[in-house]
């Protein structure tokens, strides 16, 4: 049989679960990561971006030469590109001024126009979600693909995300942790889990600052929205697409413990992963603790490292936010040194 995919669309998915072997050592539990930065746009996006374009285009929403629009934080996005791409239709994306250099160049790169808003609440008219709504409105052609309350986003994942990482732990899963930006791919996955067994509990990790740890918990905004560094999780209202009703528990991370394991992660495992990542496995492990025999835990690793080279891995950009001190900045080994330096050090050691 002939291995060969029809277009790179037919790359997505099928993503590998591996297990975390030293940032969990000393705990009873047993981690593992879907690391979904194997898809070919770099994240879990890719999956639903297309589950939402092909689903517009059934329905007649999606028509040849028409537009894509969509606020996205970056990854939705680079999935709808790549997508677009193929297909033949153009893309305009609408995202927060907050999100990475890096994301607003990879849009461009596969042709996007990229549309910048100001950090508002919701509702005002100049938000990422009323811009958005605008453009698709006064754009002929346009689809508005609604990320966060479209649901062939869950349902991607409940057909596929859900039944690989089943098949990958052999239905050997006790816990399931993850983001929820949009909600889907927790809401998916924990569906899908729940019908092969009503046993496993999937948890969702929120950044302090974020209001879905409080509807959860007291069905009503307790602590204000604040604002956090890591980027594509927590939010300021409440998705279609995030299924309180069947997640299990909410843990917080704070953005110092996220992007003190976003370095853990890629120094110990060799996993570069953006901090959504990071920030899924330090609450899978506050999670764990009240797990009374060992257990199997998923995390999901939404995204790759490398969209977050000026954030996360750039030293100035750690310390400036103090994630990192300045006595880790100067001894860190891993920095860019002169051949001159290189050999002086030599002759000091
Ligand atoms: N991590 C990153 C980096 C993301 O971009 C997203 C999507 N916003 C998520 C996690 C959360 O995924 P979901 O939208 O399916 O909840």
């Amino acid at each position: 049989m002939s291995q060969i995919y029809g277009s790179i669309l037919e790359a997505i998915g099928n993503t590998p679960m591996v297990r975390l072997n030293n940032v969990t050592k000393g705990s009873k539990h047993q981690f593992f990561a879907k690391v979904e930065y194997f898809n070919p746009g770099g994240s879990i996006k890719d999956r639903v971006a297309v589950a939402m374009i092909e689903e517009a285009e059934k329905r007649g929403q999606l028509k040849p030469g028409g537009t894509i629009v969509e606020a996205t934080s970056g990854n939705t996005g680079v999935g709808l590109a790549l997508a677009a791409a193929v297909k033949g239709y153009k893309c305009i994306f609408v995202m927060p001024e907050k999100m990475s250099d890096e994301k607003r160049a990879i849009l461009r790169a596969y042709g996007a126009k990229v549309v910048i808003t100001p950090m508002v609440m919701p509702e005002d008219p100049m938000s990422h979600y009323s811009v958005s709504k605008k453009i698709a409105d006064e754009t002929p052609g346009a689809f508005l693909v609604n990320q966060f309350h479209n649901p062939d986003n869950p349902e991607r994942h409940y057909r596929t995300t859900g039944p690989e990482i089943w098949k990958q732990m052999d239905g050997k899963v006790d816990m399931i942790v993850g983001g929820a930006g949009t909600g889907g791919t927790l809401s998916g996955i924990a569906r899908y889990m729940k019908e092969m067994n009503p046993q496993v509990k999937a948890i969702c990790t929120d950044p302090i600052g974020s209001i879905l740890y409080d509807l959860f918990y007291h069905k009503k905004i307790v602590d204000p929205p604040g604002s956090y560094k890591v980027e594509g999780v927590g939010e300021d209202m409440l998705p279609d697409n995030v299924h309180l009703d069947i997640y299990d528990g909410f843990v917080r991370v704070s953005d110092p413990e996220a992007f003190a394991m976003t370095r853990r992660l890629v120094a110990e495992e060799g996993l570069l992963v953006g901090p959504s990542s990071a920030l899924a496995l330090v609450g899978a492990m506050k999670a764990a603790e009240q797990l009374e025999k060992p257990s199997n835990i998923v995390v999901i690793f939404p995204d790759s490292g490398r969209a977050y080279l000026s954030k996360a891995f750039n030293d100035k950009w750690m310390s400036e936010n103090e994630f990192l001190t300045d006595a880790d900045v100067k001894n860190a080994f891993n920095r860019v040194v002169s051949a001159e330096e290189a050999l002086a050090d030599l002759k000091k050691q």
